[in-house]
């Protein structure tokens, strides 16, 4: 036997005493609430597009996508007089069940649209169970001030092509877009099919690819 193998039980006890005298790391949760990692995985969010429309367009692969059968949508079809999304559906019911949800993000990969993402919130403990299954309203972002409730027309460009342009840039709507009073708009001045941007009062605002605000919380990118 080792002369010093009789320290051996005060070694063990080193780590200890080394801690005892470093800066202690704890947190007053809640009281102090730490930023977490940019890319920390919180609770999601339904994004929309710049005019209020839903970019979720119903199509359920977020839900096949996710391994821990933690989302259910229901998706149904537009019509002219009653759109949620630019698309030909709409996501018309949209739960997510945080009781089952182990925020892996695969649900967010699948989404093809980007109405789905992921927030650094992760305060979701409760003490009931119900209140865990979250549902579209909960997790639709707020209407911004620029922004419509829908249902409504597309209010972005004159077609479908400019809407995702512009929607993508993130473009507020102006007034030629269908359904608003300014030119263009069935209570506004008319605005020939040839009309170019220049023809169009209020339309030099738009610059698709140029710099645009962009809104907090909003995914301008498909
Ligand atoms: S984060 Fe993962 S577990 Fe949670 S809903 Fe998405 S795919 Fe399912
Ligand atoms: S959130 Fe995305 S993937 Fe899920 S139904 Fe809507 S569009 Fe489809």
């Amino acid at each position: 036997m080792p002369v010093l193998d009789f320290l051996n039980p005060v070694k063990g006890f080193g780590v200890t005493f080394r801690e005892m005298f470093k800066k202690v790391d704890t947190v007053m949760y809640p009281e102090d609430k730490r930023p977490t990692a940019p890319r920390f995985h919180g609770h999601h969010q339904l994004n929309r597009w710049p005019d209020g429309l839903e970019k979720c367009i119903g199509c359920e692969l977020c839900a096949w996508a996710c391994p821990a059968d933690a989302i259910y949508v229901e998706g149904r079809d537009n019509t002219p007089e009653e759109r949620y999304s630019p698309g030909e559906r709409y996501g018309h019911v949209y739960q997510i069940n945080y009781l089952r949800c182990i925020l892996c993000g695969l649900c967010i990969e699948a989404c093809p649209t980007r109405a789905l993402t992921m927030t650094n919130e992760y305060e979701l403990a409760d003490d009931d169970r119900e209140k865990l299954i979250w549902t579209k309203e909960q997790l639709l972002v707020p209407l911004l001030e620029t922004m419509e409730a829908p249902p409504h027309a597309m209010r972005l460009g004159k077609d479908e092509k400019d809407y995702y342009r512009l929607g993508g840039a993130g473009v507020s709507p102006t007034g030629r877009a269908p359904g608003m009073s300014g030119p263009g708009g069935p209570s506004g001045p008319a605005v020939p099919a040839t009309a170019t941007d220049e023809d169009v009062p209020g339309q030099d605002e738009v610059k698709p690819g140029g710099e645009q605000a962009t809104y907090s919380g909003q995914e301008a990118e498909l």
